[in-house]
């Protein structure tokens, strides 16, 4: 029996970001069409080239995009909504960065006048995020930009034979936004072009094609079920063989339909269900090509190659096997041979190279027998016993804190509405107090002070000296305007997770471990390995800095620690949960010594408390049980005065309000500003006790909202609550708004709040 290797897809942003330069130059005006193309073309000659060296057997084509493949696939079927149809015609590139980035009309608007970008969303639970499909009711699909098959060829041109990539039909229309229609009543069209798709890839010569049907690992109804049915029927027979992949979870009480839907070849992720291996041989026919993604494609984690062969051995001696990264290497950095400082943590980590290495080790030890490649496997197990056993890793202190953790120490003093009376006399705000969510621009300015720092061209004395008088400016402007709590304007952090996680111990930062947010964007994830402590207050100095400036309250402001779990890649050997107790309780710490250095209010933001929800609701439970548990250790140790705020910058809360009522935070704001306060609704519905403060101004546009308007929300927002309860706010921090924007907006929102005190 042989075992092969594949990749279900590559980074596309080059080790150095080469496409993020390469779009933003363009987007400038300083790169044409052409210069583009031609370095999007590098970058894929450039992946496959690596792959192939590697040691994979398989190649992706089609796995590369130039913003997203979730919009490649709504191009390629001509679901083009109207707002973006032009002369420049359907293909060009034009309209297809209009639908990702909109335009603002005039002399970039390239004949689309001025249009609003396609919504945008996670892709399943990762921190991608893709343009989401739009459907009409009435609307015609056609094929229209061809670019599966213009890749497969032009690898085939270099030598390359691929296995092309294809968004599933069922997972597309599973993601798109139907309006005035069921997106599923298209399927029939849509499996047509799919149909006409395959053949074409067909006749360019692809023997197999990869088609992704992440839906497979969620709850599916009955309507995907029979639409996967129906596709698959078709498909299979519309020319190559289709390797469906199926990744973020198990297949769960869809693996024995999974199993029989008539593809030549199934990828399971392993990494993320490994549990599901045996019944899955048990379900799948030997004709059935089995993909195991046994490489985790979503953590920076070394494998443990031995433990992996001691259960492959058995399977590969009956049967041929694909072995596989769990999912596609795009959620990984690209090469760990970059990075020069993460010292004895590298050794650790495989970035997408490194994990395709990993791959080929492993299908020479199943092919020819482990002593093939004895020094390799070596050399792994010996990286994961040093980290097992590091003390870089294991801080007792911190275990034995954590184990300590009774439920008390998650639980305030007095009941909400108490505390609302001692916060109240303490802090002496107006009816509709208004406020900020934390940041201030994050001008050019404060961005170069800070990469000149980072290179060591500003020394620390200077640029500290530079944040302090942005922070005064800063609090100077928000007294003159007439705010009611202020803030110091986070000019000191580059980025709200980063900030804290340079200044805990446990946490690793890369040079180059960038992973595609969404078109150009790209974060580095910080790396979370070890055991997590405080060694010092993190914040408790700007803030004191910040209020010595004013007699206002000035909130200290924390990331709260699911969101700095959910936006790192975390340590695979405890669970998520444990990680995430142990970064509760130096928040914790933060917020004792804030509190102890004089702090009134202080907001810990939980940006990413949602995002986190698991993909089945059955897992939904358990994970909003720690989560909630850890924002209240990190939030309980204060006073009944000392009023605690949370902030979390999305809308749809409805299937989570207990939870949000379980935080128990004094104040919460939110972001309501485009959806009409309609989701106040919930809040109403479930009787939330705390204070709120709806966001009124849309920080997400450069667009500047009149006091009229915000009036006017917050009068929708007291048809929900009681007026005691709101708060009046922005929709999220406006580090990337611009002062003369930002000027304007929050003075329109002070002046907001005081009409509604006179007309209260
Ligand atoms: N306090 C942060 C800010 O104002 C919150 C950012 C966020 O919610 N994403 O920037
Ligand atoms: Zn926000």
């Amino acid at each position: 029996m042989t075992v092969t290797v594949a990749t279900l897809g590559f980074p596309r942003i080059g080790p150095r970001r080469e496409l993020k330069h390469a779009l933003e130059a363009h987007w400038a005006g300083k790169a044409s069409e052409v210069e583009l193309l031609d370095a999007a073309s590098g970058l894929r000659t450039a992946a496959w080239a690596r792959q192939k060296a590697l040691g994979a057997d398989w190649l992706p084509a089609n796995d590369f995009s130039l913003y997203d493949h979730v919009l490649d696939t709504s191009m390629m079927l001509g679901a083009i909504p109207e707002r973006y149809r032009s002369a420049d015609g359907e293909a060009a590139l034009a309209t297809y960065f209009a639908m990702a980035r909109g335009t603002t009309g005039g002399h970039d608007g390239c004949g689309h006048g001025s249009v609003t970008a396609c919504e945008m969303t996670k892709w399943f639970d990762t921190n991608y995020h893709y343009l989401v499909p739009e459907l009409a009711a009435g609307q015609k699909l056609a094929l229209n930009r061809l670019k599966v098959v213009d890749e497969y060829r032009e690898a085939k041109a270099q030598g390359y034979a691929t296995r092309p990539v294809l968004l599933g039909p069922v997972t597309w229309l599973s993601l798109a936004k139907g309006r005035g229609v069921d997106p599923f009543e298209m399927l029939d069209e849509v499996l047509g072009l799919y149909a006409a798709i395959l053949g074409q890839l067909a006749h360019a010569g692809a023997e197999w094609v990869q088609i992704d049907e992440p839906v497979l690992v969620l709850d599916l109804d009955e309507k995907q079920r029979r639409a996967l049915t129906r596709a698959y029927a078709k498909l299979s027979r519309s020319g190559p063989k289709l390797m469906l992949a199926t990744y973020f979870g198990g297949l769960g009480d869809n693996l024995s339909f999974a199993a029989a839907l008539p593809v030549a070849g199934l990828h399971v992720d392993l990494e993320r269900a490994p549990e599901q291996l045996e019944p899955l041989l048990k379900a799948a026919p030997k004709s059935l090509l089995l993909s195991l993604g046994v490489v985790d494609g979503r953590n920076v984690w070394r494998s443990d190659l031995e433990a992996l062969l001691d259960r492959l051995e058995p399977v590969a001696a009956t049967r041929d096997l694909v072995l596989a990264p769990s999912c596609s290497l795009l959620h990984v950095p690209v090469d760990l041979a970059l990075e020069t400082k993460l010292g004895e943590v590298a050794e650790w980590l495989a970035f997408a190279v490194q994990k395709i290495e990993e791959l080929a080790v492993l299908k020479r030890a199943l092919n020819e027998g482990r002593g093939s490649v004895a020094d390799q496997l070596a050399r792994s197990a010996s990286a994961n016993a040093s980290r097992k056993a590091s003390p870089l890793v294991h801080n007792p202190a911190v275990a034995a804190r954590a184990a300590a953790v009774t439920e008390a120490m998650g639980e305030r003093q007095a009941d909400i509405s108490e505390r609302a009376a001692a916060q109240a006399a303490v802090l002496d705000l107006p009816a509709f107090p208004t406020t900020t969510i934390g940041s201030f621009p994050q001008t050019a300015e404060v961005r170069n002070a800070r990469a000149r720092r980072n290179r060591g061209e500003l020394d620390a004395v200077s640029y500290e000296a530079f944040l302090r008088e942005e922070t005064e400016r800063t609090i100077r402007w928000q007294e003159e305007v007439g705010l009611d709590m202020l803030v110091h304007g986070e000019f000191e952090r580059n980025d709200m997770v980063q900030y804290f996680g340079e200044q805990l111990s446990g946490f690793a930062f890369t040079v180059n471990g960038w992973v595609q947010s969404y078109g150009s964007r790209c974060v580095r994830p910080p790396i979370l390995y070890g055991d997590v402590s405080r060694p010092q207050p993190m914040t408790v100095e700007w803030w004191r800095y910040a209020q010595s400036l004013t007699d206002k309250p000035v909130k200290g402001m924390l990331t709260g620690p699911v969101t700095i779990l959910n936006w790192s890649f975390v340590r695979d050997d405890q669970p998520r949960a444990d990680s995430c107790k142990q970064i509760a309780l130096a928040i914790r710490d933060e917020v004792a010594d804030l509190e102890a250095a004089g702090c009134k209010a202080i907001q810990i933001d939980e940006a990413a408390l949602r995002e986190g929800l698991p993909l089945r609701r059955g897992d939904w439970a358990a994970y909003l049980d720690w989560a909630v548990a850890a924002f209240r250790l990190s939030a309980a140790g204060v006073g009944d005065a000392t009023q605690i705020h949370t902030h979390m910058c999305y809308s749809e809360f409805n299937d989570i309000l207990p939870a949000i009522g379980a935080m128990d935070a004094d104040v919460i704001s939110i972001e309501t500003a485009r959806s009409q306060m309609e989701l106040l609704e919930g809040f109403a519905a479930y009787r939330y006790p705390g204070a709120i403060g709806p966001g009124v101004y849309d920080i997400h546009a450069p667009r500047v909202p009149g006091e009229d308007e915000m009036v006017a929300l917050m009068q929708l927002a007291q048809q929900h609550l009681r007026p005691e309860q709101l708060w009046v706010n922005p929709d999220c921090g406006l580090k990337t708004r611009k002062w003369d924007e930002v000027k304007p907006a929050i003075e329109a929102m002070v002046a907001a709040a005081r009409t509604l005190r006179a007309s209260a």
